[in-house]
């Protein structure tokens, strides 16, 4: 006997068929005998479409309100499935974010988890019902509903499975596991068995969207161990866990894509110092992470500065940096939206010299241009046109000997 938690991402639940699914797949484990905490997202499209509406009102939506919309797209399949377990003849309670409760900061949008009160759901648990639990949402300290950022159900679960001190924590979703590289891109992608967090925390961070870089961040400093699975078969999916002897030692162990960043430019910049401050520091009170950074300096003594930010942020930051810009007296300021960034990862890189020099030259023989770098200990990422993200990831992964037999 053991408690559970279980997380089904939106394609999972994306229909009453899928959801009736899900409870036969919630009423199983429960009936072994285990205490089993359902974690829900949206159906899949429906976040999209409460973006879209509010966005038909006004282009950059009041966050506290968006949040709140968005907030219900979670609370629709949590009651939906409570509703289907209940009927299906198990016993079962809905809980929303402000209900378990995840407390959070104020960030609207992106939204950090403080704490989580889990009293609540052990005593629904106590009392032989299962729990279901709106995914993405918590609450501030005021009691406003505030939403955890994209891909934030995942995060969610590992966050109640370490509260509660889960025995396992079940990410359901629409691939067998966490690949080489995305399965619905590279066709020859493998399913990895056992992943570091380390490792899973790089890929997230560089466009594996398969799970929210928070929600490692969270295993990994409460020792979750997390199990990526499908939600349409009975595979063993990977597991996500402390490095370990039994892993394998690739140099790369996986390709990665992100085309949810957009590039801003500063040319002709005075390079004196207190420059690159006023720069981003508006960026920052504005709440916008920023990702690469690239300056170029110029015969004349000037420099151009490049940087990206999420797409999502791109046409707040470029209006900021018109301004800056005119302040500093930059000679202009363009952006680009159709860039992509590729990125190898892997732990073996740390003692094997030459990866990049290898990543460029297998880009160059595509014929891809590389427009910005950056690397940490186990990765290298780079800028590209958006049109050959894919491209690059295929030849990539041939490249480092990941393809599937
Ligand atoms: P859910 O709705 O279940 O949370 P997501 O769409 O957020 O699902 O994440 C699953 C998707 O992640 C897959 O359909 C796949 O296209 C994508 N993905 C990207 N990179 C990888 C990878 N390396 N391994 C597995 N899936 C990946
Ligand atoms: N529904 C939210 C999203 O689409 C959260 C999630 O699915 O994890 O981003
Ligand atoms: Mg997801």
């Amino acid at each position: 006997m053991g408690l559970i938690v279980q997380k089904y991402g939106g394609t999972s639940v994306a229909n009453l068929e899928r959801i009736r699914n899900v409870a036969h797949r919630v009423i199983r484990t429960h009936n072994q005998g285990h205490d089993v905490v359902a974690i829900v997202s949206a159906m899949s499209g429906v976040t999209d479409s409460l973006i879209a509406l509010a966005r038909e009102i006004n282009e950059s939506p009041d966050k506290r309100e968006l949040d709140a919309l968005l907030a219900t797209g979670e609370q629709t399949t949590a009651t939906l499935l409570a509703m289907m377990l209940t009927s299906m003849g198990s016993p079962a309670q809905s809980l929303m974010g402000f209900q378990v409760q995840v407390r959070t900061d104020q960030c609207f949008g992106n939204a950090r988890i403080q704490d989580i009160r889990v009293d609540r759901v052990r005593s629904l648990l106590s009392d032989h019902s299962i729990v279901v639990v709106a995914g993405f949402q918590g609450c501030d300290a005021e009691g406003n509903i505030t939403t955890l950022g994209r891909g934030g159900s995942d995060t969610s679960a590992v966050a109640i499975a370490a509260a509660l001190t889960a025995d396992a924590c079940d990410i359901y979703t629409d691939v067998t596991g966490v690949f080489t590289a995305d399965p619905n891109v590279v066709s020859k992608a493998r399913k990895i068995d056992r992943i570091s967090y380390e490792e899973m925390l790089e890929m997230s961070s560089i466009g594996a969207k398969v799970l929210q870089i928070r929600s490692v961040e969270f295993a990994m400093k409460y020792n979750v161990p997390v199990h990526v699975r499908s939600s349409f078969s009975e595979e063993e999916g990977t597991m996500v866990v402390n490095e370990d002897n039994g892993m394998e030692r690739v140099v790369v162990s996986a390709v990665t894509m992100n085309k949810s960043d957009a590039r801003i430019t500063l040319r002709k910049v005075p390079d004196s110092p207190g420059i690159a401050a006023k720069i981003f520091t508006p960026i920052a009170a504005a709440g916008i992470s920023v990702d690469m950074i690239i300056q170029n300096t110029r015969a004349s003594g000037k420099t151009d500065l490049t940087f990206t930010v999420p797409k999502a942020d791109y046409k707040v930051a470029l209006a900021i940096e018109k301004q800056v810009a005119k302040e500093i007296e930059a000679e202009d300021v363009f952006g680009d939206e159709n860039i992509a960034k590729i990125s190898v990862t892997g732990v073996g890189m740390r003692s094997h010299p030459g990866v990049a020099a290898r990543m460029f030259a297998c880009l160059a023989r595509e014929g891809i241009n590389i427009m910005m770098i950056s690397t940490s200990e186990i990765r290298i990422s780079c800028l590209i046109e958006q049109k050959y993200a894919e491209l690059g990831v295929q030849a990539l992964h041939t490249e480092f000997g990941l393809d599937a037999a």
